[in-house]
């Protein structure tokens, strides 16, 4: 019995440590909008970038004609066509296919990446056919979403700053994407142009505003995490040269680089510290997915190492970074049987542990607690953007229906972490006025958002 005394006190310094009271939450949405602020003022201005997209058009749902998307986010790739009927026939029919990346074209070079994509993007488009049809005189166009750092450079352009989520390719960082795109089409002899290029957050803002004139903000929860909003563009100091016709733009926050007021652990901070890119992401580190069964698997090894709350002997599998992951957590939050026998499995197939229902029950407690920080903290931060476009013109979003468009396999498929971000926005914002914030799945707006905005963009405009 000592040992779970042992662990129940850790636990207690754990939650503790976590806690998300109002304050803590205020103080997070307030320090966002700031940091917002800061970062449209000046370049370099705040832990923020405030990325201009270049997107100042929306789908308005006029859009007419076959366009096409190609989604490079990870893995692998997606290429999907839509034929749009305008107002009334709205999407008369879209097709899709995914391609995975070999592995070896992860640490090749531009040319045999972009060949390769292009090459699957010209497959697909020879079986182009049934309600899908080009107008004349026409050459197809594209939009080209792709979720690495790029700083933007217009509509259509945007030099890649770094390869991350394990891509290593050669040759790219410092030149523009949809050049390296448009020149491997025409290798491929694929008469295809890109007209608009944006990341999955935009992506899915502009998937969602094509249903829904209130949609006025993305976030993504996924492995990492982002978020995007309509901005006015008289509230963006740092911006030189023409302005937009529609005077709005979206902003891409990089909100994943937030760092001000956040509540961490000691656990946070080593995991930070050996990770591959210290002191950045924090908050990114704090919610998303690819962290939070980490962050879970460092508090169960101190608690089996200090508080024998495994027995005696530690297993090696827990000692392997990242051997827990979110999807595991997420399972065992799901078990509500009294032995919790599911936790029991998972935690022997996963981690190698062998455990008692008392411990099984303080694993929860842990999941529960670091699930809860992530989901509220990720609620306070969407307040915050909601906060900021609030001030710059009153009664633009409190007071009426707004709608926070949300996507990623975070959010998608953990029903708790749902939960305590709804809780966290209603905290803050008060009953009355959250009753107008819609926080809603927008699954897989991204891609068919990509190709809306090609057509929003089009060169026959
Ligand atoms: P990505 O962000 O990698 O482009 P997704 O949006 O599909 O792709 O998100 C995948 C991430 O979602 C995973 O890395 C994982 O962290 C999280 N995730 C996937 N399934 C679950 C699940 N069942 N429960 C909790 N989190 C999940």
């Amino acid at each position: 019995r000592s040992n779970t005394i042992s662990a129940a006190s850790i636990l207690t310094k754990l939650q503790k440590d976590c806690a998300t009271p109002l304050p803590v939450l205020r103080h997070v949405s307030d320090a966002m909008a700031d940091d917002m602020r800061a970062g449209l003022a000046t370049e370099d201005g705040s832990d923020l970038k405030m990325i201009l997209s270049y997107v100042d058009a929306l789908p308005t749902g006029n859009e007419k004609g076959l366009f096409y998307a190609l989604d490079l986010g990870g893995t692998n790739f997606r290429v999907l066509r839509v034929q749009l009927g305008g107002k009334e026939e709205r999407v008369i029919s879209t097709e899709f296919e995914q391609v995975s990346i070999p592995p070896e074209l992860m640490f090749g070079t531009s040319e045999e990446l972009f060949d390769f994509i292009a090459s699957g993007l010209a497959k697909f488009a020879q079986k182009e056919g049934g309600k899908f049809h080009l107008q004349q005189g026409r050459t197809r166009e594209t939009g080209f979403t792709f979720s690495f750092p790029v700083k933007q450079t217009s509509i259509d352009s945007g030099i890649l700053i770094k390869w991350t989520k394990g891509f290593a390719v050669s040759g790219t960082a410092g030149k523009d994407v949809v050049a390296c795109l448009n020149e491997a089409m025409k290798r491929q002899e694929l008469d295809m142009r890109v007209s608009a290029l944006v990341n999955d957050a935009v992506g899915t803002l502009a998937g969602a505003r094509y249903w829904d004139d209130d949609v006025m903000v993305a976030v993504i929860l996924g492995t990492g995490t982002n978020a995007c909003y309509v901005e006015r563009i008289d509230a963006i100091p740092k911006l030189q040269g023409p302005s937009s016709k529609s005077g709005r733009t979206i902003v891409n926050t990089e909100w994943g680089a937030f760092s001000n007021g956040l509540p961490l652990t000691e656990f946070d901070r080593e995991m930070d510290a050996e990770s591959i890119n210290p002191h950045e992401q924090i908050f990114e580190k704090t919610i998303s997915g690819m962290y939070l069964g980490e962050i879970v698997r460092r508090v169960l090894l101190r608690m089996a190492e200090g508080a024998e709350l495994f027995g005696h002997s530690v297993p090696e599998e827990l000692l392997m970074p990242f051997a827990l992951r979110t999807p595991d957590i997420c399972a065992m939050q799901k078990d509500t049987s009294k032995d919790l026998e599911e936790v029991g499995l998972i935690l022997y197939d996963v981690v190698g542990v062998n455990s008692c229902t008392n411990a099984r029950k303080v694993v929860i407690d842990v999941c529960d607690t670091i699930a809860k920080r992530g989901g509220r903290l990720a609620g306070a931060g969407i307040v915050g953007i909601l906060q900021k476009m609030e001030h710059n013109s009153k009664g633009l979003i409190f007071g009426k229906r707004t709608v926070v468009a949300m996507d990623g396999g975070l959010y998608e498929h953990y029903p708790q972490y749902r939960r305590y971000l709804q809780e966290a926005v209603t905290e803050l914002l008060g009953p009355e006025i959250s009753r107008n914030i819609v926080i809603e799945h927008s699954k897989d707006g991204s891609g068919i958002g990509a190709a809306l905005l090609a057509a929003t963009n089009s060169k026959y405009g």
